[in-house]
């Protein structure tokens, strides 16, 4: 996106000239416009998301800036802004960035989950002194019906419930970055490996993830053997797996005869559940989780903020009118919802003076709580697709 304030362009890379380039963190759908090749002016990460886009593209020149630091960056026409980074607590190297300069002080969350730390952020000085401009916020689940508890208690609850059936493989769905401290505890829990591709050790090196009890695969799932399979399921490992291969990879374990379980972590399981008409599961997990007709556990695991926890976020900040980070979709689909709703009860719950947001394709309107301003129209804002969030790390 294309910052308002100032030539700032973050998780979006496809602008000509005079533009600074941040990448929040190395999630397909925030990489938009990168490649090998990409040369259209200074692009700062973290470390370890410039350590994981460099894996992908060695070739790209990135400055890694540190956390907690203010840093100052040249613009044009001698001009400059400040940059100080937040760990986001999204997925490894996951950073906001909070500018400040000329225009004021300008929070750009990427997508994050809420953490006890955040709670600073009002107290630093660009904030302290100036307030803020505005928010640019992670709007995946600004809905009141999504209430994602911790993660911590996720993870136990998946431990818990497994350890009554070890040994066996569990297939847990994965993307090539995220769910780590997943993989890791149940391998702790279970006294287990996590079996994972080479690339996918080489990224959890890249995060600061060594660890003995995470192993390269000595086959992709698909092609390992009757004997491989049963061999595992008796010794019993955590085996991360894509999305698309999951449920090929429990067919394979079905054929060999071996005891296997798939798992989806993902905030969307309740969504899923709905569209999907899974059985009501209220015995299960304290309705942590639903279980598909193919066997899947969609677990209520997410890596973004629950709607309440965007709420006590906006809580702990000045006042500021919002921007949303995606587009706010409609109900079609099992990966969307309509976003009307949790705009209203946003604005509401948080006191948010206005929300200016785009909708599918190319609409953009801003909703405020001023009694006289209407809402307007006003030309596209660039953006990450939706679509493709819904498939990159939600
Ligand atoms: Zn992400």
């Amino acid at each position: 996106m294309l910052l308002e304030e100032v030539p700032v362009a973050v998780d979006s890379f496809n602008h000509d000239g005079g533009v600074l380039f941040f990448c929040s963190h190395a999630h397909e759908d925030h990489l938009k416009g990168l490649n090998k090749k990409w040369r259209k002016g200074p692009l700062f990460a973290s470390a370890i998301t410039r350590q994981l886009l460099l894996l992908k593209w060695p070739s790209l020149e990135i400055t890694a800036l540190e956390l907690g630091r203010t840093y100052q960056i040249p613009l044009m026409d001698g001009l400059e802004i400040e940059v100080y980074l937040i760990d986001a607590n999204h997925v490894p190297g996951s950073v906001m960035f909070l500018f400040s300069g000329y225009f004021g002080s300008v929070l750009y969350t990427g997508d994050f989950r809420l953490h006890e730390k955040h709670q600073d952020i009002a107290s630093l000085a660009p904030v302290r002194d100036k307030g803020l401009s505005r928010i640019y916020l992670d709007n995946t689940f600004c809905d009141p019906r999504f209430q994602q508890p911790s993660r911590e208690d996720v993870a136990a609850a998946i431990s818990k419930r497994f350890r009554r059936k070890w040994p066996c493989i569990i297939f847990v769905e994965s993307y090539r970055l995220g769910k780590e401290t997943l993989l890791l505890h149940l391998a702790q829990k279970l006294r287990s490996r996590v079996l994972v591709s080479e690339e996918r050790k080489k990224t959890m090196r890249a995060c600061g993830f060594e660890s003995d009890q995470v192993q390269i695969q000595s086959c992709d799932p698909l092609q390992a053997s009757e004997d491989l399979l049963q061999t595992e399921a008796l010794r019993g490992c955590i085996w991360a797996i894509s999305r698309q291969n999951l449920r090929k990879g429990m067919w394979q374990a079905s054929d060999s005869g071996c005891a296997f379980h798939g798992i989806r972590a993902t905030g969307w399981a309740e969504q899923a559940r709905k569209e999907e008409s899974m059985p009501s599961c209220e015995d299960l997990d304290e309705n942590l989780v639903a279980v598909s007709d193919d066997g899947v556990f969609h677990y209520l695991y997410s890596d973004h903020c629950s709607f309440l926890e965007l709420v006590q976020f906006l809580q702990f900040l000045p006042k500021a009118p919002v921007t949303f980070i995606s587009p706010v979709g409609s109900s079609e689909g099992t990966y969307s919802f309509d976003g009307a709703d949790g705009i209203q009860k946003l604005m509401a719950s948080a006191s948010v003076p206005s929300i200016r947001y785009s909708e599918r394709p190319t609409r953009c309107f801003e909703k405020t709580s001023l009694p006289r301003a209407k809402r307007k129209a006003e030309g596209p804002h660039e953006e990450d697709g939706y679509e493709q969030k819904k498939s990159a790390g939600a």
